[in-house]
């Protein structure tokens, strides 16, 4: 089977009717980089910083940072989305950053919360971000946006921020993409808003289902009612997918369902087309989609996106991959 995905590595991933597809790559430290080349991802779709954050006493300068995300995007020599430093919840930094209580609970003071709150942590790692753009195809993603105020705030420290490299004469990509991360309920609703400030949207379906099931995602006793076939959490999905193509942007999915054979199908029906995952998953997903034709899907997705209950949705789900 491996020397059969195998064979899959240097083909474009389309559907059989012709649906082009783009699978990236999530890592969280350049360890990873190995098997995203060896399974020809087209790029990094979400690189989770925070990994150079913990574990350690200080935070991590800008200096420091720059070497490392311009390591990244050289070595990759294809896209990479940088997301901002999105700790708190399971989360948690070494050092003390007040208000730790607060962001340890899920809904407390995380990710982007926390960084507009400490503009001493959020800067340097904008600079660094925006120093290392020079180098490679770099984005920017920030993580947990839940109204428009903050997407307005980051929007502006940013324009800040590349005025003040530009007068020091540091160069940049004047043009860098900027997008948000879809994994709160209110921003999924508000996704044509949110589709009208940013370039692209990330669906994170491993926090937009803890959100909207009301299951904290590291609690074990909760664990049987995660689920991403929920079809409250499908309607989100798609919700967040039709505001990108209204507004003409992409859309990824970045949460673990993106890695997962099972919801490849579903996916596609629902007019995904651009997946991140661990570069693990990729060549099973991919063989998924080269295998399928997205017209043959819609019956049986509609069925499921409109299930009464989980149950109901799984039945339809396993007809659906067994099509
Ligand atoms: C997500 O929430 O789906 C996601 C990709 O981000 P993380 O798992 O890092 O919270
Ligand atoms: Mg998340």
């Amino acid at each position: 089977r491996e020397k059969q995905l195998s064979t899959l590595i240097r083909r474009r991933t389309k559907t059989l009717d012709d649906e082009r597809v783009h699978l990236m790559a999530n890592i969280e430290t350049a360890k990873e980089l190995r098997e995203v080349k060896r399974v020809n991802a087209e790029g990094i779709g979400l690189y989770r910083t925070e990994y150079l954050f913990m574990n350690r006493d200080t935070a991590p300068t800008e200096n420091e940072q720059f070497r490392d995300y311009k390591k990244i995007v050289t070595r990759v020599e294809r896209p990479v989305v940088i997301r901002t430093l999105d700790v708190g919840g399971d989360k948690q930094l070494g050092f003390g950053y007040p208000n730790k209580s607060s962001s340890e609970s899920p809904l407390g003071l995380r990710a982007i919360r926390l960084c507009l709150n400490h503009i001493d942590l959020f800067k340097p790692q904008l600079r660094a971000i925006l120093r290392a753009s020079a180098y490679g195809k770099i984005s920017i993603l920030i993580p947990m946006v839940s109204n428009v105020d903050e997407i307005n705030q980051v929007l502006t420290i940013i324009k800040h921020t590349k005025a003040e490299l530009k007068a020091e004469g540091i160069a940049f990509d004047r043009r860098i993409k900027i997008g948000g991360m879809i994994e709160v309920p209110a921003a999924a609703i508000m996704a044509d808003v949110f589709a009208q400030k940013l370039d692209f949207l990330s669906i994170g379906t491993n926090d937009l289902i803890q959100y909207t099931l009301a299951i904290d995602r590291v609690d074990d006793a909760v664990n049987y009612l995660y689920d991403p076939t929920h079809p409250a959490v499908l309607q989100l999905i798609k919700m967040v997918i039709r505001a990108g193509e209204k507004a003409g942007i992409p859309v990824s999915l970045c949460g673990e369902m993106a890695g997962n054979d099972r919801y490849t199908r579903l996916l596609l029906g629902l007019g995904l087309r651009r997946f991140s995952m661990d570069a693990t998953y990729l060549l099973n997903v991919k063989q998924q989609i080269m295998s399928v034709d997205t017209t043959k899907l819609r019956y049986l997705v509609g069925k499921v996106i409109n299930a009464d209950s989980t149950i109901e949705a799984r039945d339809y789900l396993s007809k659906l991959n067994t099509l």
